[in-house]
């Protein structure tokens, strides 16, 4: 049995020498900058999020300024980051405080989980590191770090990890033991190799003893992922622009721009001119490739075709110039077809035609 008050000093003294004070997110903390900051932790690694969130912050250095903001805006500052929720979410929630709030995050961890995209773990941070509240937080690092030190394995035992995070979180100094336990686990505690030999935490670490570290926190149970395929169209227009449609908000890639999608090569034509009131002309496929969400993998099979007609006959839509890029949001497998195309993608597709 580790005594809280001994993980406690043994981490905070770790946190003192080495931990990491320098962080865009750590300067002149408020609830705003670290709940951004959190947000695209998640899923992501510290060294991708910085110049991520030093853009937001500047477009956005307030829960006011995000709250008037398009959310076309928000999500073009997010092309690249991934998992577009998280900036539909962001944007959400800043309506939320500020409509409801009045600008005003809210202090109570309860009130802080009910808004959306905020889970336990990212109030226990907001809360403990820009309110000074006594709040556990069990991230992946902190996970990582609690379940080998217990050799517990994270899937099925997540309740008993909440009640080690809590019991090792300190009433006083919590903003630190927090950014503490965060550390070790990026920087010490990482998921290969871990670093047992500079770890404060090597003397209690019940993994480490028995040579196990590297089964933990362990894996997920695997599932295999069903497949879907779709027909992405890139369709240009006399001027080389592509035309892009904006996605409904909910659903894959939702409230993201996007090339018109179909499921069935053979009446692409026919359901495209019906829907649009433009026939595509000089059909031709470009090599397929996979994108893996977390429930499904998606198989992409794009088509590039010229379009008989400038005009849109709905709206959503628009011609996108690729030469000159409007600040939208984009898919990930989007924005990769648009860059493949040559610097004139009238010409090449003429050529490939
Ligand atoms: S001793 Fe190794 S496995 Fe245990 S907490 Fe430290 S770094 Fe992680």
């Amino acid at each position: 049995m580790i005594k809280a008050k001994n993980f406690q000093q043994t981490v905070l003294a770790w946190y003192q020498r080495h931990g990491r004070k320098d962080l865009p997110w750590q300067k002149k903390i408020t609830p705003y900058r670290v709940w951004i900051s959190e947000i695209m932790l998640q899923q992501t690694q510290v060294n991708t999020v910085i110049p991520y969130f030093e853009k937001f912050i500047k477009y956005y250095p307030d829960v006011n300024s995000l709250a008037a903001a398009h959310e076309d805006e928000v999500l073009h500052l997010w092309t690249g980051l991934g998992y577009y929720a998280r900036a539909r979410n962001l944007h959400k929630t800043a309506k939320m405080i500020v409509e409801k709030r009045q600008g005003k995050f809210p202090e109570d961890i309860a009130l802080l989980q009910s808004l959306p995209g905020i889970g336990r773990s990212t109030a226990g941070a907001i809360a403990s590191l820009s309110m000074k509240k006594h709040a556990p937080i069990l991230d992946g690092n902190v996970k990582r770090v609690l379940s080998r030190v217990h050799m517990l394995k994270a899937y099925e035992n997540q309740d008993k990890l909440w009640l080690l995070a809590e019991k090792y979180t300190p009433q006083k100094n919590t903003a630190a033991y927090t950014q503490a336990m965060m550390d070790l686990g990026a920087m010490i505690c990482v998921r290969n190799q871990p670093k047992c030999e500079m770890c404060p935490l090597s003397k209690y670490c019940k993994a480490y003893s028995q040579g196990q570290q590297n089964d933990f926190p362990g894996k997920r149970p695997a599932k295999k992922l069903p497949v879907k395929k779709i027909i992405l169209l890139l369709l240009q227009n006399s001027e080389g622009k592509i035309l892009l449609e904006k996605r409904p908000s909910t659903g894959i890639w939702g409230g993201l721009w996007s090339l018109p999608e179909f499921h069935d090569e053979k009446n692409l034509i026919k359901d495209f001119h019906q829907k649009y009131g433009i026939r595509p002309k000089k059909l031709k496929s470009l090599a397929p490739f996979r994108h893996t969400f977390t429930h499904f993998h998606l198989d992409i099979f794009p088509i590039t075709a010229i379009a008989d007609t400038d005009k849109t006959s709905l709206s959503g839509q628009f011609w996108y110039d690729p030469q000159k890029p409007a600040a939208l949001g984009l898919s990930a497998p989007v924005k990769k077809l648009l860059s493949r195309l040559d610097v004139n993608p009238l010409n090449r597709f003429n050529k490939a035609s």
